[in-house]
This record gives structure tokens, C-alpha cells and sequence, in this order.
């Protein structure tokens, strides 16, 4: 049976137990509106832990447009079902003041340098501090060893390898796992709830045109080889908000390939209101 902690100290208080018996703890934090990608991570993390911990929390602060926030699906229920039956442990559903006590206003800020001033960063400014505020507080409470977060999120996933490095997590495992998709490609997503089903079948374009971009993809300019993907994308009606090619590793943009370097294709576009993000890794040439 799944313990649901509405506080803080209630679910540290179950959890001190286990820490100091040397046992396993992966928590995989979520914002809700489940998933079969969400529920990868708590197979992975049930295979990997001894006990298994999930979050649900929608958190304002890394919200940069307000009607992202007032839209966002919330299916309570449905969820906690879920994880109950993929043997999650622990729940931890808390309301915004357990989270931020003191409110959400002078909460600290991250030296996060570079990474968050691309792509997303740029795109949804303030997003990456708002997940590090949460996801800093949330690590205090779970003290996991092992912490499960997903591919589709790849740059949520550079900048939570940088928030354990600044705040001295250097043992806890941060486990990047795969990215789950519906049979015609896209990406699995809370946000894809807000699309009508003739949209859901049209935003499989997004992986498809990823997919094709990097089976086409050769050595030198990429701005010339990118250029007829993207007009693709909007001729379908989808807006973009960015369509490029950056070193995986660093996720600085990559203009002029040499093939010598692993890279990430990244994908944020708009169909109708909603915002879809996607990415794909395609690996140096041999
Ligand atoms: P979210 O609820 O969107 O904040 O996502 C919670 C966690 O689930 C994050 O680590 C996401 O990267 C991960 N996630 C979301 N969608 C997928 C997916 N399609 N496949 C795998 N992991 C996912």
C-alpha cells in the first residue's frame, strides 16, 4: 500500500527510518497527469531501490507563462491509482505553503551560467531557477541516493546534474531514462491532454521530422540542413519557438558539424495553445 504524505516532516519522518538502515531510496518528482513516461521512471526506480518515492506538485515557480500554470491537467485520482500500481512507496502531495512556507518570493537563485540561457532558458526565462528552487527543496526532504528523470526533459536534466554539483550531492545518481512515446512518435506528455485527438495524430510530425533530420544529417553547415525541416513543421501549422542542433554535452548550438561530436536535435513548437518539447540524440560519425 502507497503512504501519502501531505507534509514535509510526515513523509521525513518515514523516510529517516530507512536512510539510517543503509537502504536504497529513488524518487522520481512529477507535476501530475500521469503517464506511461512517468510510470518508466518508477519501474526503473522500483528495480533500482529498495524504497520508492514519487512527488506531485505543480509548482508555480518555474512557470513563466501564468496561463501555462492556470492550464496545467490535473488528474488526481487517476494518478495516485497509478503509482499505487506500479508499487510506489511513498507519495509526497503537498500544497504550495508545505513546499514554500516562507511563499515563493525570496526563494534563492542558482548559478546555473550558460545552460540556462539557451533553448528553454531562453524561451521560458526564469524556468530553470523555479525547477531548481522545488526540486532543492524536494531532494532536503527524500534525501534519495538515486533521483529518476526523464530524456524528454533533456536540459531539465543538465540543470539538475548542475544543482547537485553546486549544492555538494555528490553521490546521489541521477538516472536520465528514455524517452516514452505514442505509437506515432510523440513524446508522452502531461500537456498532450490539451490537445484534440486530430492534434495528438498532426504533432506526431515533431519526432518524424526529428527522426528524418538526423538520418539526413551530414558534416558542415547545419543552418542550410535544418532549414527545410523547419519550414516543414510550419507549413503543417506549427509555430515554432526553436528547431536546432546543439553539442549533447554542453547544449551550446551547434552551427558548422565536423561529425566528430555527439549532438542533440532540440524541439520546442506550438500546435494551437500548447506547448510541445522533443529531442533526439544523434551520435558522432564514425
Ligand atoms: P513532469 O510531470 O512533466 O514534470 O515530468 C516528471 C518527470 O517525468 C520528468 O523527469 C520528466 O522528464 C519525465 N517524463 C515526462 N515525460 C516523459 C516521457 N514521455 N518519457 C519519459 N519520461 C518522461
Amino acid at each position: 500500500m502507497m503512504i501519502i504524505c501531505k507534509s514535509q516532516k510526515d513523509l521525513a519522518g518515514y523516510l529517516k527510518k530507512y536512510r539510517e538502515e543503509g537502504k536504497k531510496i529513488g524518487f522520481a518528482p512529477t507535476m501530475g497527469a500521469l503517464h506511461e513516461g512517468h510510470m518508466s521512471l518508477i519501474r526503473r526506480a522500483r528495480q533500482a531501490s529498495d524504497w520508492v518515492v514519487s512527488s506531485i506538485f505543480v509548482n508555480p515557480t518555474q512557470f513563466n507563462d501564468p496561463s501555462d500554470f492556470e492550464k496545467y491537467p490535473v488528474t488526481l485520482g487517476p494518478d495516485i491509482g497509478m503509482l499505487e500500481k506500479e508499487g510506489c512507496d511513498f507519495l509526497y502531495l503537498p500544497t504550495v505553503q508545505d513546499v514554500y512556507p516562507q511563499g515563493t518570493q525570496d526563494l534563492p537563485l542558482y548559478d546555473l551560467g550558460f545552460i540556462e540561457t539557451v533553448w528553454e532558458g531562453k524561451y521560458r526565462p526564469g524556468h530553470f531557477q523555479g525547477v531548481c528552487q522545488v526540486v532543492d527543496i524536494l531532494l532536503k526532504v527524500v534525501e534519495p541516493s538515486h533521483l529518476f528523470m526523464g530524456q524528454k526533459d533533456y536540459q531539465q536534466c543538465m540543470v539538475v546534474a548542475r544543482l547537485l554539483e553546486l549544492t555538494g550531492r555528490n553521490k546521489m545518481e541521477l538516472v536520465v531514462c528514455p524517452t516514452l512515446r505514442e505509437d506515432n512518435g510523440l513524446a508522452m506528455s502531461s500537456r498532450n491532454r490539451r490537445l484534440s485527438l486530430e492534434e495528438r495524430q498532426k504533432a506526431g510530425a515533431i519526432y518524424a521530422t526529428l527522426k528524418a533530420l538526423s538520418r539526413s544529417l551530414t558534416t558542415g553547415d547545419l543552418e542550410t540542413q535544418l532549414a527545410p525541416w523547419v519550414d516543414g513543421l510550419v507549413q503543417q501549422g506549427f509555430r515554432i519557438d526553436y528547431i536546432g542542433l546543439a553539442d549533447a554535452r554542453t547544449l551550446q548550438p551547434v552551427h558548422h558539424w565536423d561529425g566528430k561530436k555527439d549532438l542533440v536535435a532540440l524541439a520546442a513548437v506550438f500546435l494551437g495553445e500548447v506547448r510541445l518539447i522533443d529531442n533526439l540524440l544523434i551520435t558522432a560519425l564514425k
